[in-house]
């Protein structure tokens, strides 16, 4: 049997351990944190998974095989941890990504349900229409329950036989699929899997064209009178180019949260993990004017989590060296791709003739390689 060494228990490592497993390797998972480590960037409760994906037709089309592999990994996991929301997308500058969301989505076919600010302000009482230019709601899409899925996905590979080991790596050799630890030991396999979220630039130093950011996230509770709408609410984007914000409305139990779209500043993901009151305040400002009587909700939490960042927000999923694939530069919209790019990493390893395909498609380049979602 080959073995597969993986390294992060993040989304990208756990999902990358599920398709090599699937695919016949028998794999242990390597992290200085056993998941979910609280400082990765998949450490949270909630990522949005949504078709509306701008001029990015290519990933807007990944958006549908990603729902599929998380019915493929819901079904193993036996828990089906996405709550549909739908979308509601806005823009106060109008066109732009909006536009060209809007554009993509109706030429694939989807339904997109243009409203006009009346519309928004009628449907959504706790939102503001003013300065609103172009609004439209769209069903599909919604929340995936991240931290939950990191500890289901953790329990089914335990179950499929992959095995957890907590150490902290120092260096990797992807020529000799080996890790170095801080230990002073070593750890190989026939396949070593990359997988270190934002902290891969100082493991692989000058490889990757990947810079780690510092994003920040606000946790709100709505004033009374706004819960039951709140509880029914679809994802907010707005995305214009100098402001806006995302919120993710609050399911399952957890609470509302809203963040920038933007890249923030260079961080350090070892840095301080709560933001300062400067950082939340930012946030919050970036919400107010959409967001009614925003100074009446409570401010839960703030903090601050990392984006791996790749020029044009390209992932990269390539083979490094004659043992290596490194995932990286998922760029703030990765986790909603997990699954379908761990069965990725299996068609790139069992089929070495179809790793460049795989690569051109997580790039969001080119079309899916044959063989990767599983028949159901
Ligand atoms: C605020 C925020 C909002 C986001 N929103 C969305 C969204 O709505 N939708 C979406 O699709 N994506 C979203 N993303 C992006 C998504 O969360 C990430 O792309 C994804 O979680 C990256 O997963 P990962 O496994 O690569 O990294 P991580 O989860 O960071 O995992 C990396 C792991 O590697 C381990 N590690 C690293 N170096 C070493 C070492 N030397 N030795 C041992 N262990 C090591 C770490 O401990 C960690 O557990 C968001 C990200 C952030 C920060």
């Amino acid at each position: 049997m080959p073995t597969a060494l993986v390294l992060g228990a993040g989304i990208m490592g756990l999902s990358a351990a599920w398709g090599l497993s699937r695919a016949g390797f028998s794999v242990t998972v390597l992290d200085r944190a056993l998941p979910p480590n609280p400082r990765g960037a998949s450490a949270d409760n909630h990522r949005l998974i949504r078709h509306a994906y701008g001029a990015e037709a290519g990933y807007m089309r990944m958006v549908s095989d990603a729902f599929a592999a998380w019915e493929a990994l819901f079904d193993e996991t036996g828990e089906r941890l996405l709550v549909p929301t739908g979308v509601l997308a806005l823009s106060a500058a109008g066109g732009g990504w909006l536009a060209e969301s809007r554009a993509a989505l109706l030429a694939e076919g989807f339904a997109v349900e243009d409203l006009p600010p009346a519309a928004v302000a009628a449907r959504f009482p706790f939102l503001r229409a003013e300065g609103l230019s172009e609004a439209f709601a769209m069903r599909e899409g919604g929340v995936l329950l991240a931290r939950r899925i990191l500890a289901a996905l953790a329990r089914r590979l335990a179950v499929r036989g992959v095995s957890f080991r907590r150490a902290e790596a120092r260096e990797a050799d992807p020529e000799r699929g080996r890790l170095t630890l801080a230990d002073g030991g070593t750890a190989e396999a026939d396949l070593l899997v990359l997988a270190a979220g934002p902290w891969a630039p100082r493991l692989l130093p000058g490889i990757l064209p990947v810079r780690p950011t510092r994003q920040i996230v606000v946790e709100l509770e709505p004033p009374p009178e706004h819960r039951p709408a709140w509880a029914q609410a679809p994802m907010l984007l707005e995305i214009d180019p100098g402001a806006g914000f995302y919120a993710v409305p609050p399911v399952a139990g957890t609470p509302l949260k809203i963040g920038d779209h933007r890249f923030a500043p260079d961080g350090d993901p070892d840095g301080p993990p709560a933001a300062s009151p400067a950082e939340a305040d930012a946030i919050l400002a970036l919400a107010a004017p959409r967001i009614a009587g925003l100074q009446r909700y409570r401010v839960l939490a703030a903090r601050a989590c990392h984006y791996d960042v790749a020029p044009e927000e390209r992932f990269i999923l390539r083979p490094l060296g004659a043992r290596g694939v490194v995932m990286s530069g998922f760029s703030g919209h990765g986790f909603k791709f997990g699954p379908l790019l761990g069965l990725g990493v299996a068609v790139a390893a069992t089929r070495p003739d179809r790793a460049d395909a795989v690569t051109a498609w997580a790039a969001g380049l080119a079309p899916p390689p044959p063989g990767l979602l599983p028949r159901r």
